[in-house]
């Protein structure tokens, strides 16, 4: 039995783990966004900066010299694969200097951060434990098909796909969907042809030309390890004459397998994964959007809108009862800001502020606090002003990765060339009509395209870190208050 000693002792150590947890607290930061959002090149550079101890004026605890040291530690998930921060980080900084490889599927990386708090009674050292969660931004998508049952997706699917210059991609599956008989016998082939179909026509808006971005399943863009599983093979079936659902037929298999899909994969991820999620940074490829046009804007801003609903925490909704999703801060980050001049970088804050408005509305309303930043993960330019005529061009300097063209024009990934990168407009609603602003593209000079150049990584001076535009900022927002 136990003696009054050992009730004691265990009395002090649960006071002394509780204190620990409080002076020692852990953070699970969610990082998302659209596929090429830039979510693995942040996660790289973040974990350097802090790792290494980089210049960070606007990251308080590091510019005060308080953080003794970071360093990376076993995560606390077996099953999650870990983020692979070496590798990617020697892809960049290694000789070849190139980007790295992009986020397929959730991945995870476990952060220690020893610090000394500036609060008046603490005493010794404290540690931030940062656990990391890289996650693709298309499987939030996937949030609202729980509660939608085959006939209401199948509808609504085909309802968008006949719209705008979703039409004109749609042909090849809308030409199979005419062919499908619901009531027909249920048939593998048939529905494997469908399922690629379909989703070659949901890969087909991602296109650079269309940039769209908003339809789930989300799985279909990013499978992750469950690519060619039968959860994944189902396609919408056009059920505008069909009668009931016979068992054994081409509708009752897709039925089920959108059944699977819900049960089996979104639900457990929203479950497991992102409702254990205290803070969270979506990142958006705004500029890709705004090089695109007016439509990519808008859908860009439904996308965002839509991955924004699953932050939503009302005691009414019904996902509330599902999960309950803890969230106390969102950043909304634009990123790439170094293929614009400074003088553009608070323009584009405002243009991501104007297109998240009404998500940051209600999670400002569900008590989570909200921010926007523009910022360069790694910055690849530099800046220069270029004289032509009487006129200084400001101007941004960089590689162009090899094979990289502009007009006859192919670089080689070795000469330095100066672009002028074009403004953003000052009234943020400029990109959303369409008026007097269509993209990047009526700002080329002298009729050079300069848009689409993607530069290389720039070279890495000895023992510093990437250079970057307002990482500092995110990181403060993010995680500052509990390294206070
Ligand atoms: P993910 O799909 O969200 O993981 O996207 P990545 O992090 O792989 O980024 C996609 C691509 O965007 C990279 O290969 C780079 O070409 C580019 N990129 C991302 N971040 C930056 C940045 O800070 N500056 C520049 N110039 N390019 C970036």
């Amino acid at each position: 039995w136990m003696s009054v000693f050992d009730e004691a002792l265990i009395a002090a150590k649960s006071l002394a783990g509780f204190a620990a947890s409080s002076f020692n607290p852990t953070v699970r930061l969610g990082v998302t966004g659209l596929s090429r959002a830039g979510k693995t090149v942040f996660i790289t550079a973040l974990v350097q900066a802090l790792v290494e101890g980089g210049r960070l004026p606007v990251f308080r605890a590091q510019a005060e010299g308080r953080i003794a040291g970071s360093s990376l530690s076993p995560q606390p998930d077996d099953t999650v694969p870990r983020f692979d921060y070496e590798v990617h980080l020697a892809d960049l900084a290694g000789p070849a200097r190139r980007w790295p490889d992009s986020t397929r599927q959730i991945s995870e990386l476990r952060l220690v951060i020893d610090f000394q708090s500036n609060r008046r009674f603490a005493a010794g050292m404290s540690r931030l434990t940062l656990d990391i969660v890289d996650y693709p931004g298309e499987w939030l998508l996937d949030l609202p098909l729980l509660n939608m049952s085959y006939a209401e997706w199948s509808a609504q699917t085909i309802a968008a796909s006949r719209e705008g210059s979703r039409l004109a991609i749609a042909g090849p599956w809308h030409e199979m969907l005419a062919r499908l008989d619901p009531a027909a016998p249920e048939n593998e082939a048939l529905a494997r042809e469908a399922a690629a179909l379909f989703t070659a026509y949901l890969k087909a808006g991602r296109d650079e030309r269309f940039a769209l971005s908003t339809l789930p399943p989300g799985r279909f863009l990013l499978p992750g390890d469950l690519e060619g599983s039968p959860a994944l093979t189902f396609a919408p079936l056009d059920l505008s004459k069909a009668g009931d659902i016979r068992s054994g037929s081409l509708h009752a298999m897709m039925e089920r397998r959108f059944e699977a899909y819900k049960h089996k994969i979104v639900r457990p991820f929203f479950t497991h994964h992102f409702a254990r999620l205290d803070r969270q940074i979506v990142l958006v490829d705004a500029l890709s959007a705004l090089n695109a046009g007016p439509q990519a804007v808008h859908d860009l801003e439904t996308a965002l809108t839509s991955v924004l609903s699953a932050f939503r925490v009302g005691a009414n909704s019904w996902w509330s009862a599902i999960f309950r999703p803890r969230i106390q801060k969102i950043l909304f980050a634009a990123t790439k800001a170094d293929h614009l001049h400074h003088t553009s970088h608070d323009r584009l804050e405002a243009i991501l502020r104007k297109m998240a408005d009404g998500a940051i509305g209600r999670a400002a309303f569900s008590g989570a606090s909200v921010d926007v930043v523009a910022l360069a993960s790694i910055r690849a330019t530099r800046e220069a002003s270029v004289k032509q005529g009487r006129e200084n061009l400001p101007c941004i300097i960089g590689t162009p990765m090899a094979g990289e063209r502009s007009g006859d024009e192919v670089f080689d990934g070795e000469a330095e060339i100066a672009v002028f990168p074009g403004e953003l407009p000052e009234d943020p609603n400029a990109v959303f009509s369409g008026s007097g602003f269509n993209g990047l593209e009526n700002l080329r000079e002298g009729g050079v395209d300069y848009r689409f150049i993607r530069f290389r990584p720039p070279r890495l001076e000895d023992g510093q870190i990437f250079p970057h535009i307002r990482l500092d900022r995110a990181l403060e927002f993010l995680i500052g208050d509990k390294l206070a």
